[in-house]
């Protein structure tokens, strides 16, 4: 079953979820999801390989970096960011 990616269509009304993007396994017999399962509000299908920030998967840094982000390593008042 392939996967899809979701995100809202406008982030600031949609909820933790759909706001962040989300990914959902869907026959590809069923049309594409329009709404978000969980707030109702309208998403939109992500191309594919696009990659969503998760919170529940955070990135390795090598990955993230495979995937060509840039890592910045701060320090503000002697605390380092999460990379
Ligand atoms: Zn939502």
């Amino acid at each position: 079953m392939p996967t899809y990616s979701y995100i809202a269509e406008k982030p600031e009304e949609g909820c933790p979820s759909c706001r962040k993007g989300f990914d959902l396994r869907r026959p590809m017999t069923r049309p594409a999801l329009t709404h978000c399962p969980l707030c109702r509000r309208p998403v939109k299908k992500l191309p594919a390989g696009f990659n969503t920030p998760k919170v529940t998967k955070p990135l390795s840094i090598t990955d993230a970096k495979a995937a060509g982000f840039t890592i910045l390593e701060k320090r503000v008042d002697g605390n380092y960011e999460r990379l």
